[in-house]
Order: structure tokens, then C-alpha cells, then sequence
């Protein structure tokens, strides 16, 4: 800790100290907060990269606390992960994401909005009756199955194979579509993601910030794009937030993007106006 003074350090200690308490005190009372149903969800907006209409929604967790106030994900998520709390987390988002798709398509029966993007953790995912949940959670939403995307990671795609690739069939038999999340972050390539049965790529904002500045980053997206395309999976740019990265990855022809430059993610109630009137490209 050079340039802190005593009493400096001695601050960072204990700040330090404070943080790793909360942190704890949070992993203890993650199920009781399921329990109490202090887990809400916001919505942010996937669009068509030509128009601007959105077409789908991704659900992204927060937790109410009651002391704490709004928490998003970095604070809880990793730690549910590990004490399995996100078993619940996960089935709780997947039936409240589903239920909320189904309103707003009762509401408007031709709303452009096709589907709902859920993330699945990967020990959600490896648990045995997985498939069994989803297709329960669809069926107590009046749910169809093109209504939902599920959203795994790459690392789930490497281990274990054989199990993983025999549920990701089960689910498209069922109609519910499937996207990598965060591609190009892990360390399976397109070639190897070609023999998995998946419908989309979410291409990492990591992949996205540099298009304009760097030549390099943005020959390796336009390459990424062509091919998913020959393999003939869409491909959502993420975290897009210039109006020249849109232009950009319209022209190379990734056809779908979600970014603050569209919209935040945003309550339940502020999604249908912006449905509606989508802004002019
Ligand atoms: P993710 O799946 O990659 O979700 C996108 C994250 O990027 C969201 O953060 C979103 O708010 C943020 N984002 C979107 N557009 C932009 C942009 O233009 N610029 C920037 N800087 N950020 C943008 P959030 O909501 O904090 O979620 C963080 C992560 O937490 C998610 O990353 C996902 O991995 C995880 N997560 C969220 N909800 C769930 C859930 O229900 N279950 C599980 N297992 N994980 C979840
Ligand atoms: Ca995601
Ligand atoms: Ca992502
Ligand atoms: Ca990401």
C-alpha cells in the first residue's frame, strides 16, 4: 500500500474486512430470499440491427434486499452458484421470465416481440431433471416453447459432452431455442460449437468495443459473423453502445444486437411502449 499512510492502510483493512462480511452475510441469506421472493427481474431489449424493432427480451435478476437495496448480479450470482442457491434463483427467473412473455403476448397478439432470453447457470443446467423444469415452467406460463431462448455458457459446452449434448437436443425437440453466451470469452472455437446443437451466438461486448478503433478486432468480427452465418446460426452482438459499432455490424451482417445504445435493461412495465414504437434506424 505505498503513498497510504498509517492510518490509511489501516482503513483499506478494515473497509477490506467490512466487504468480505457483507459478502457473507449476503451468501447466508440467499434462500431465505427466495423464500420471501425478494428476486425481481428486469428486461432488456434484443434488436434487429437494420430497424431497431426489438424482438426479444433478455431477463437479467435482481435481488430486492431488504437493507441493501437493488443488487444486481455481480453481488450475489457467484456465491449462489456455489451454495446451490442458484437452483432456485434459476428455476424462480426461468417461471417469472416465461409468465411475463406470455402476458405481453396476450395483451398483443402481434407484437413484434417473439421471445424471452433466459440465462442458465451451468449447475442449473447439469441438474438431472433440467429438461423436466423447463418443460413444467413452460407449461404453467401457457408458454410455447419458440418463446424461449436459453442462454449457456461456453465452459458448460466443453465438460461433459455427452450429457450436456443429449439435453440441448432434448430442448430443441421440445422447440426451445439455445445461444452461447458471451462467445469468444471461453475457449471453444466455431468449428467445435458446430457439432453442438445451438441456434445462436451472443457475441461478447469485449468483442464489440474495439470495432471501430482497432482494424484487427473488426476483421475478427466480420469473420466470426460470416461464419456463424454459414453455420447457419444468428448471431447477437452485446453491450453495443455507439451508433457507428450498430452501422458497423449491420453492414457486416450480424442481423441482431442489445446494447445501452438501444436501451438499458428496464422494469417489466416500460417494455411494451418501446415494442411499439420502435426508434427510427
Ligand atoms: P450477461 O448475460 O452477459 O448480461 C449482459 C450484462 O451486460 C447485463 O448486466 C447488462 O445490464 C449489461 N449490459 C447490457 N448492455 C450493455 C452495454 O451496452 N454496456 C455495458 N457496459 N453493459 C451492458 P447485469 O444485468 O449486471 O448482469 C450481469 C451478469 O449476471 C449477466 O451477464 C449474467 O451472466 C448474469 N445474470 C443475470 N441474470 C441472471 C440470471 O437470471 N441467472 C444467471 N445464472 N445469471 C444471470
Ligand atoms: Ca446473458
Ligand atoms: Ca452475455
Ligand atoms: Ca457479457
Amino acid at each position: 500500500a505505498k503513498g497510504m499512510g498509517k492510518g490509511g492502510w489501516q482503513r483499506y483493512q478494515s473497509d477490506l474486512a467490512h466487504a468480505m462480511v457483507q459478502r457473507l452475510e449476503l451468501r447466508t441469506q440467499l434462500h431465505e430470499a427466495i423464500e420471501d421472493e425478494q428476486f425481481v427481474l428486469q428486461f432488456q431489449p434484443i434488436v434487429e440491427l437494420a430497424d431497431q424493432r426489438v424482438t426479444g427480451v433478455e431477463a437479467l435478476v435482481r435481488w430486492q434486499h431488504p437493507v441493501r437495496g437493488l443488487l444486481g448480479p455481480f453481488h450475489f450470482v457467484e456465491a449462489a452458484e456455489e451454495n446451490g442457491a442458484i437452483l432456485g434463483i434459476g428455476d424462480w427467473v426461468m417461471r417469472e421470465a416465461l409468465r411475463q412473455i406470455a402476458a405481453w403476448k396476450a395483451a398483443d397478439p402481434d407484437t413484434s416481440l417473439r421471445y424471452v432470453s433466459v440465462n442458465v447457470s451451468p449447475r442449473q443446467f447439469r441438474a438431472p431433471d433440467f429438461v423436466e423444469q423447463v418443460r413444467s415452467a413452460l407449461a404453467a406460463a401457457g408458454a410455447r416453447p419458440e418463446w424461449l431462448l436459453l442462454e449457456v455458457t461456453e465452459s458448460l459446452v466443453l465438460k461433459d459432452a455427452d450429457k450436456v449434448v443429449q439435453d440441448l437436443r432434448a430442448l430443441r425437440a421440445l422447440g426451445v431455442r439455445v445461444a452461447i453466451d458471451d462467445f469468444g470469452t471461453g475457449y471453444s472455437s466455431l468449428s467445435y460449437l458446430r457439432q453442438m446443437p445451438v441456434d445462436v451466438l451472443k457475441l461478447d461486448k469485449s468483442f464489440i468495443d474495439d470495432i471501430l478503433t482497432s482494424r484487427q478486432q473488426h476483421a475478427l468480427v466480420e469473420a466470426i459473423v460470416t461464419l456463424a452465418g454459414n453455420l447457419d446460426l444468428a448471431v447477437v452482438a452485446e453491450g453495443i453502445e455507439q451508433a457507428g459499432q450498430r452501422a458497423a455490424l449491420d453492414t457486416m451482417g450480424c442481423r441482431y444486437g442489445q446494447g445501452y445504445h438501444f436501451a438499458k435493461p428496464l422494469w417489466p412495465a416500460d417494455i411494451p411502449a418501446l415494442i411499439e414504437s420502435p426508434r427510427p434506424a
